[in-house]
């Protein structure tokens, strides 16, 4: 089931208080009306009852999709500087709903779902858009690592991602975007001969593949935030 629990949250322009429902978690397979809602980058949005100023909660909850093989524990932005202990969270988190600690009924539905964290509402709708679309999340990561490598003076900053927006039968739609205020920067189109290329010599990428992969936050990100996981036995 999809749960919401009332939350009082400060309007950032004028301080007054609101109510809202916060979501905790999402079924997007009894509410595919909530996957709607994240597609639509409109999921979370408080109207302040007393400015009227539109304003967005930053996604705390997890995300159950069976019918697209995806499970995901969407954080804040800014919770990436920690992305070593969510994903030790996550990776529990997941174990004990649908993995090896979960009861018998649960871990078949789990066999068909795959575990992922993110940050920020754009990296989250990003992982739907690619499953959807029948991509390889951890190949357009590592399309991603390829563009950058061609694109010297790319924005590429703490805090600006590169994310995929969408994606059409030529394409795929991306965008540098604030992770924290979904501010897009610039956007561009790849063609999916990309992912391809990626794809067919993925062989050639299992070092990085091998970092990207070593917990649920399956985002280029993480090879540019300190050490990961083998920072001690590199010291
Ligand atoms: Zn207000």
């Amino acid at each position: 089931m999809s749960l919401f629990v009332s939350m009082h949250v400060d309007c950032p322009e004028c301080d007054h208080t609101n109510t809202m429902d916060a979501v905790g978690s999402v079924n997007a397979d009894r509410r595919p009306d909530l996957r709607e809602d994240i597609l639509e980058d409109r999921f979370q949005i408080i109207k302040c009852a007393n400015c009227d100023t539109e304003f967005r909660l930053q996604p705390e909850f997890n995300y159950l999709d069976v019918e697209n093989g995806l499970w995901i524990l969407a954080m804040p932005a800014d919770g990436v500087a920690d992305y070593i202990e969510n994903e030790d969270k996550t990776t529990a988190l997941f174990g004990t709903s649908y993995g090896a600690d979960a009861p018998d009924a649960a871990q078949t539905v789990g066999d068909n779902l795959t575990c992922r964290l993110t940050f920020g509402w754009l990296a989250a709708r990003e992982k739907l858009v690619l499953r959807i679309a029948g991509l390889d999340d951890i190949i357009v990561e590592m399309m991603k690592m390829d563009l950058l490598r061609r694109m010297p003076g790319a924005h590429f900053d703490i805090g600006v991602e590169l994310r995929v927006t969408s994606v059409s039968d030529e394409n795929l739609e991306l965008a540098w975007v604030r992770a924290d205020s979904e501010e897009a920067l610039e956007f561009m189109a790849v063609s999916k001969e990309a992912y391809f290329s990626v794809e067919n010599a993925r062989d050639q990428w299992g070092g990085i593949e091998a970092q990207l992969t070593d917990g649920p936050f399956v985002d280029i990100q993480k090879l540019f935030l300190g050490g990961g996981r083998n920072q001690d036995a590199a010291e």
